[in-house]
């Protein structure tokens, strides 16, 4: 489980973004964090992976050995098909093309997206490289999934369907916080943490020492 105590954030000669944010997320559960643009969500979960480290306070990752990301922005190889995209964490992790493929390719089938698995990378639209960075994320079994705006680039349906595939991914076990300012991927996550709720007070700024 995810264990966040009295966590501050603030950025070097910045204001703080958030403080006393403090919660406990079991296995099997999908989170949203939302809040408006700038309240640091994203932040948030570059703290919760670990990547950066918070002004104060703790994040105790029991039990959580492999953490996934999907980023803001979909990146990848230009020239590689979008099935060797979604292959190549379970290449890493030591299967065989011909074990991954079949893997993958379910990954990639929770996002409507087999049609497009021998398509270059750069062919995509901006809403399959999403999906497929979601695909690629999921199909290798994290502990826990960090995803940022997964449907910001989506038309309404195909994000409706994201968010409903995202808010089943708990029931296999996973761990899943959502950064998003979309309703529908707020409604279809079983639990939601507001940051608005954690940003400083007026006039309790921390005093530059
Ligand atoms: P959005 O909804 O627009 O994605 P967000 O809630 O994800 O916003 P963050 O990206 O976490 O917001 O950023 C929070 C604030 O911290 C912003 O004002 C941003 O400019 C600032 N910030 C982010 N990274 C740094 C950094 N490395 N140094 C200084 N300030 C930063
Ligand atoms: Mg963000």
């Amino acid at each position: 489980r995810l264990i966040v105590e009295d966590l501050a954030h603030r950025f070097p000669g910045t204001d703080l973004l958030f403080e006393h944010l403090s919660f406990t997320v079991q296995p099997g559960s999908t989170v949203a964090i939302c809040g408006p643009s700038g309240c640091g969500k994203s932040t948030l979960l570059s703290i919760l992976a670990g990547w950066e480290r918070p002004y104060a306070g703790q994040v105790r990752r029991e039990g959580i050995i492999r953490t996934g990301w999907v980023f803001q922005n979909p990146y990848g190889v230009a020239d590689r098909s979008a099935l060797d995209h979604a292959v190549f964490p379970l290449l890493a992790k030591g299967m065989t093309r011909s074990q991954a493929e079949p893997q993958a390719l379910e990954a990639m089938g929770l996002f409507d997206l087999e049609y497009a698995a021998d398509r270059r990378f750069s062919d995509l639209s901006g809403g399959e490289a999403q999906r497929l960075m979601l695909a690629r994320a999921v199909c290798s079994h994290p502990d826990m999934l960090l995803v940022d705006e997964p449907t910001a680039q989506l038309d309404t349906r195909t994000a409706h369907s994201v968010s409903h595939v995202l808010g089943n991914l708990a029931g296999q076990g996973m761990i899943v916080l959502v950064a998003t300012h979309d309703p529908d991927t707020r409604d279809a996550c079983g639990r939601i943490i507001d940051l608005a709720h954690y940003a400083p007070r007026e006039g309790e700024g921390v005093q530059e020492a």
